[in-house]
């Protein structure tokens, strides 16, 4: 598009409520053509980078997100990955943090800003978050210092912040700042400059990208309640093919101390099916010996997942279980930190 920049980011558009504009004849909202986006952004050209776009087809709302799509957005990454230096993926805030974790653990080696944004107006609004946010993740995504990308990692930028991918959850509906990185600090805060945090950004690695398509769907959440019946629990854990769980507990990583439960998860993990901590919490860390309630699910070797969200855990889970085949290589992989994804044990 522009045959003198210097250089160029590719946006991904997936759907959701950022690329939706108002029809001028109609006044319906309807997703916004990219071959179009000087015009309706003509700020745009004050950039000295190039915009390029691969638009899903159809789009989607993300809440009918699916792995086939997360292969779709990494394999458009992974052929175009020597033309561009920067990526920047449109998608709908709904699932946006699973599909951040997804491509963390899916492009290995990655050394180039694969930017998430979405916004809560669409940007043919008036009061639309969305243009701001699309803006700030564009600089994101062009950033170079000394010839290096700045953010050589999957991040999702939202209000005024950018966050490691994997450590993203959606907490609200309503608010213009969507997002949180509970247990990890913020890559950039975004005012009138973009303060990096360089200290938290990944440092790049310089090897060649590699693309894990391979995804297993057999796994689930478990979340535990007061009150949870025997039969619940065996009948998730009884499902056919079941390979893996998110076991959602209490707190740091407690559970209830009936022999049911215990004699439940404990066969399950005899059968081979990998169980992962995971708390209820927002922020703070599993620590299965700390009470003796965790302590329990600790002796009948439930893994623990640290400081990981649920959201990470099901996207690492897929994608572990998709492709490590030993079971005890399965086990250590889940509990190690590959993709920043959970903290270092101190
Ligand atoms: N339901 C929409 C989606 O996730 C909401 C949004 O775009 O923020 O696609």
């Amino acid at each position: 598009m522009h045959s003198s920049a210097k250089s160029s980011v590719l946006v991904i558009y997936t759907g959701g409520t950022i690329g939706m504009i108002k029809d001028q004849e109609t006044g319906v909202l309807q997703p916004f053509n990219f071959d179009n986006v000087y015009e309706h952004m003509p700020s745009l050209r004050l950039f000295d980078f190039s915009i390029e776009n691969y638009c899903f087809d159809p789009v989607i709302d993300s809440s009918n997100m699916q792995p086939k799509y997360w292969e779709e957005i990494a394999g458009v990454i992974l052929e175009k990955y020597e033309s561009y230096d920067g990526f920047v993926v449109l998608h709908g805030s709904d699932t946006m943090a699973y599909t951040a974790s997804a491509l963390s653990f899916m492009l290995e080696n990655l050394n180039k800003p694969v930017i998430l944004t979405g916004s809560q107006l669409p940007l043919g609004m008036v009061r639309t978050d969305g243009r701001e946010n699309f803006v700030t993740a564009l600089e994101i995504a062009s950033a170079m210092l000394d010839q290096t990308p700045v953010v050589p990692e999957v991040a999702i930028y939202f209000e005024n912040q950018l966050m490691r991918g994997n450590r993203t959850i959606k907490f609200n509906a309503e608010n213009f700042e969507a997002f949180r990185s509970p247990n990890y600090p913020p890559l950039a805060t975004v005012g009138i400059h973009i303060k990096y945090n360089h200290a938290a950004i990944k440092k790049p690695n310089f090897r060649k990208l590699r693309l894990n398509a391979n995804l297993c769907k057999d796994i689930a959440i478990l979340k535990l309640f007061p009150g949870i019946t025997e039969k619940a629990v065996r009948a998730i854990l009884g499902i056919n093919g079941l390979r893996g769980i998110v076991l959602e507990t209490y707190g740091t990583g407690n559970a209830p101390t009936e022999p049911w439960l215990i004699d439940a998860l404990s066969c399950a993990i005899k059968e081979g099916i990998i169980i992962i901590n995971v708390t209820q919490c927002q922020g703070g860390s599993v620590d299965m010996e700390k009470y003796q309630t965790g302590l329990a699910l600790s002796k009948i070797g439930v893994l623990s997942g640290k400081d990981i969200t649920t959201e990470a855990a099901i996207a690492k889970l897929m994608y572990v279980l998709g492709n490590y085949k030993h079971l005890s290589d399965i086990r250590t992989m889940m509990v190690t930190p590959i993709a920043g994804e959970m903290s270092k044990e101190d």
